[in-house]
């Protein structure tokens, strides 16, 4: 029996399965068009199973569309060690996004099974459904549900904009398995993915050892002032919530960058009344979002933009109204997962950093319910959800090697 140590994964083997996965949708841009529940989701589930099979793994298939690849371990009491992500796209998608997660994942398997390497604890990897949110509305379904955020009853009745149930959809495509989702005990968690953001690249870094899940606060602002005649209302008399709206885009933003490095504050739709360009506005909606991965500081940015904003409205005359629609708390990562990637990188003699993750993720769900982190490479450019998303496959292999090693820390620590 080799020992658990310095195996190695094989990385044209990840790159290949990569980019056999990537023809399933394949785009002429170069991208991927593999919409969640659609015939060629089933045809990527169908050739993921077949290739865990191959690797020793069995299947199964909750009721949600969740796959999970099984690997034994010698302690069939011990809850499994887990990996994944998800392998639907946006409509104009990469080849790397969430496919990575899982190639990697299955890359683990391969690995282990050619070996003949035992673990203690068992080994999973798992596809998750509909992570994109891009055909059912929100993101993050399949964890989601299994990690008890949402009710398993009201996300299959979510419909898409052809009326199309995710029940439906799910069953037409023969993925409505027989498991409960959820309520089973997960040892721990990890997913690889790409960053989808900038900052490995410049850095010149391979490995992001991630941290946590930044903060969210989400909200909608309605100024109301008053529509005049542009022509004949003097500028001292105008209750112009335009004005209002403009000076709190430029408050907003300055909010962001005094919070920075770890601060984002973003602007994202604004409409204004009547829409005439010969009527000072009388009306404008307005959406604000705040990100910052420590609770307290995203407080102080809600008081700063509360208070900056009634002074804006104050001054022009305008009323306001502010209602917050969202809150996701900070998601920090569990301290020994992220020991174990970062020795993991450092051992291997990668160039690493910590990183918080920017976007959204199946692991942040899951780390509700075990102890979890990230692995990140780095993305060309920083792009992502985009046809022309590009990675490295010495990035993408370091990024695998990582996660064996941070999965057989946790598979065999003592149990
Ligand atoms: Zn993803």
């Amino acid at each position: 029996m080799p020992t658990p140590t310095n195996l190695t994964i094989n990385a044209s083997r990840l790159w290949d399965s990569l980019m056999e996965l990537a023809k399933i949708g394949a785009t002429a841009k170069g991208g991927v068009c593999r919409l969640t529940l659609t015939d060629l989701d089933k045809e990527a589930r169908d050739l993921f199973a077949s290739w865990c099979k191959a690797a020793g793994a069995t299947i199964s298939v909750d009721r949600m569309g969740n796959v999970f690849a099984r690997r034994a371990g010698r302690d069939p009491a011990r809850a499994p060690v887990m990996t994944g992500s998800h392998i639907d796209t946006q409509p104009t998608g990469g080849k790397f996004d969430g496919a990575y997660g899982v190639m990697a994942g299955l890359e683990v398997l391969r690995t282990l099974h050619e070996t003949g390497v035992e673990t203690e604890a068992p080994i999973e990897v798992a596809v998750w459904t509909n992570e994109e949110g891009a055909r059912f509305a929100p993101a993050m379904m399949g964890s989601g549900v299994f990690t008890g955020i949402f009710k398993e009853d009201e996300i299959k009745a979510k419909t898409d904009r052809d009326g199309v149930s995710f029940g439906e959809a799910l069953a037409k495509i023969g993925y409505a398995g027989p498991e409960p989702c959820g309520g089973r005990e997960v040892g721990a968690f990890f997913e690889c993915h790409i960053e989808q953001g900038p900052i490995l690249e410049a850095d010149g870094k391979t490995i992001g050892v991630v941290t946590g899940g930044q903060a969210q606060r989400w909200y909608e602002a309605n100024l109301t002032g008053q529509e005049s005649h542009a022509g004949t209302t003097p500028m001292e008399r105008r209750r112009d919530a335009l004005l209002g709206a403009a000076r709190l885009i430029d408050m907003v933003n300055h909010i962001g960058i005094t919070h920075l490095p770890a601060a984002r504050a973003t602007c994202g739709v604004i409409e204004a009344q009547p829409q005439s360009r010969n009527t000072v506005p009388g009306r404008v909606f307005l959406t604000v979002e705040f990100r910052h991965p420590d609770e307290v500081e995203l407080k102080t940015m809600d008081e700063t933009f509360r208070a900056q904003a009634a002074r804006i409205a104050s001054e022009i005359g305008l009323a306001l109204d502010i209602q917050e629609i969202w809150h996701f708390p900070a998601t920090p990562f569990d301290a020994d997962c992220i020991a174990a990637v970062r020795a993991a990188a450092q051992s291997r003699g990668y160039a690493h950093r910590d990183i918080i993750s920017g976007a959204g993720h199946d692991a942040l769900y899951m780390a509700r319910v075990a102890p979890t982190a990230m692995i990140f490479v780095p993305c060309a450019d920083g792009i992502s959800h985009n046809e022309i998303e590009a990675a490295s496959a010495g990035d993408l292999a370091a990024g695998c090697q990582v996660l064996l090693d941070a999965m057989l820390h946790r598979a065999n620590a003592p149990g």
